[in-house]
């Protein structure tokens, strides 16, 4: 990684300063870099990428935070390929594991084999929650027609009234271990279907070919970031985590344990929940507050197991697999290269997982991969896992948990800005909120309009 500026030889001034390296804070800093303003990025890791994170297992890069990109998300592809970074195909041929209720079944395609009651039930649900999500705008999910009666009721009371079956529900369950990182219980119906929408539908946003795990890059999803940050090279500076800022007519100073930098404006990329470990003064107004009390990041853990070669796909298996017993309930085959090593990713809930020492996670994981790929599992070369939720700066996955009623009285703070501050960060993406896609548009989306404000600022017309 590029040598970023020491905290101590921080400059004194820049036009704006961004907390954050992950994909917004750092495409904001690219963005107004480019139109010539003077940048400061502060982050408080002693790395970049946020949520975007590069480990190794078996020799290979692995990406123990986000890895899949999807045709339609133009904005991190065009930046991943002006970083030089390339994709490929996430491995899908065969056939799929499916273990639920202590059965394990295999099936071909996104449809497992199951009873014919039990298909049309999961059909007429999904087709339901992609009716309910195409009313809503993801921009201002709050002021939705029907927002008021989606954001009072949690996926779960949704799921009791139209009757899904225990198997929909099991399926429904794993679909928001994975989305939203917390049980269906614990979310807004209305903060699902904004996620519905904004991930293109129910079908984009769980299908491998054409969807949102279309393919991933080789390079890890963090290599971007690195990248991008050299390119922007002393204007980022790590191990810089921002305490406090304050704000009056003329500008902005943002204070780190050690320095602090006057600016004409900020922009925060944190997490909405990290929002609150930063002293702002003026205080944040009571809803922004909220919003970063009540929206939290889902839990997501993830582990990775190496095995000589992709056995699996000898058997005629996928690699892909949904289980709902145990701390695993996905799979996926991150194989390199058909020939080895072999690669099983596994999406592991936190909950049942990380408070584990690691020897015992992996006895975990190995255990459920053997019951899902049988004997040969039982022998991995090697091991590596993340749990995101033991992280400081990052403690939870890609979505934020908005319990039922904070969607609405607390969305609308999420990209108001509060004087010379404005906000970016996937959480405050309409369209592909939750995604290295929403975020690297927020970013964007940031710089532009404190560009705009520094025109007027300079006498230019916006
Ligand atoms: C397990 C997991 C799997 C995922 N899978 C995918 C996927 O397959 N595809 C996809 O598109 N997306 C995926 N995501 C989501 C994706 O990672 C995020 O949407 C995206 O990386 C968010 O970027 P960001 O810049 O908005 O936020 P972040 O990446 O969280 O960046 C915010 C930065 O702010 C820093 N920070 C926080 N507080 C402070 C402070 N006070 N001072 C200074 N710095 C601070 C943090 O350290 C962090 O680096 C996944 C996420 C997780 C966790």
């Amino acid at each position: 990684m590029s040598k970023s500026r020491d905290v101590a030889a921080m400059p004194a001034y820049a036009d704006v300063v961004i907390v954050g390296a992950g994909f917004a804070g750092l495409s904001a800093a690219d963005r107004l870099s480019s139109l010539g303003h003077s940048v400061l990025v502060l982050e408080g890791r002693d790395r970049v990428g946020g949520r975007s994170f590069t480990g190794e297992v078996a020799g290979v890069k692995v990406d123990l935070g986000a890895t899949w990109v999807s045709k339609r998300h133009s904005a991190i592809r065009n930046l991943a390929e002006r970083m030089g970074c390339t994709t490929t195909p996430q491995f899908s041929q065969g056939r799929n594991v499916l273990w639920l209720a202590k059965r394990r079944h295999t099936y071909n395609g996104t449809i497992p084999k199951l009873s014919p009651a039990t298909l049309v039930n999961m059909g007429r649900i999904q087709l339901a929650l992609d009716k309910l999500a195409s009313t809503i705008n993801p921009d201002a999910p709050w002021a939705s027609p029907r927002a008021a009666e989606f954001d009072a009721i949690s996926f779960e009371e949704w799921l009791d009234r139209k009757r899904a079956r225990a198997t929909t529900r099991a399926m429904m369950t794993i679909v928001s271990k994975v989305e939203w990182g917390c049980q269906p219980s614990d979310v807004s119906l209305l903060h699902v279907l904004r996620t519905i929408r904004a991930f293109g539908g129910f079908d984009h946003m769980l299908d491998n070919e054409g969807g949102m795990q279309d393919e991933r890059y080789r390079e890890t999803t963090q290599e971007i970031a690195v990248r991008l940050a050299a390119s922007l090279g002393d204007r980022v500076v790590t191990d810089a985590p921002v305490r406090r800022i304050e704000q009056d007519d003329t500008g902005v100073t943002v204070f780190t344990d050690t320095a602090q930098v006057e600016a004409t404006y900020a922009i925060v990329t944190t997490a909405t929940e990290h929002r609150l470990g930063i002293d702002f003064e003026p205080a944040l107004p009571e809803v922004a507050q909220g919003l970063a009390r009540s929206w939290g990041l889902g839990k997501l853990s993830k582990a990775f197991v190496a095995y000589d070669r992709p056995f699996w796909r000898t058997n005629g298996l996928s690699g892909e697999a949904v289980t709902d017993t145990g701390a695993v309930f996905i799979t996926y085959d991150v194989s390199p290269d058909p020939a080895g090593p072999g690669i099983l990713m596994a999406f592991c809930d936190p909950r049942v997982f990380d408070t584990h020492p690691p020897e015992v996670r992996r006895e975990m994981v190995v255990r459920q991969l053997t019951d899902l790929y049988g004997p040969h599992a039982a022998n991995p070369i090697d091991y590596i896992d993340h749990c995101w939720n033991l992280e400081p700066f990052a403690p939870g996955g890609p979505n934020p948990v908005v319990a039922p009623h904070a969607a609405l009285r607390y969305g609308p703070a999420l990209t108001e800005p509060h004087g010379r501050i404005h906000w970016a960060g996937t959480e405050t993406a309409g369209e592909w909120t939750g995604s290295m896609n929403g975020a690297v548009l927020t970013g964007l989306r940031a710089a532009e309009r404190i560009a705009a404000r520094l025109r007027v600022d300079h006498g230019v017309l916006a």
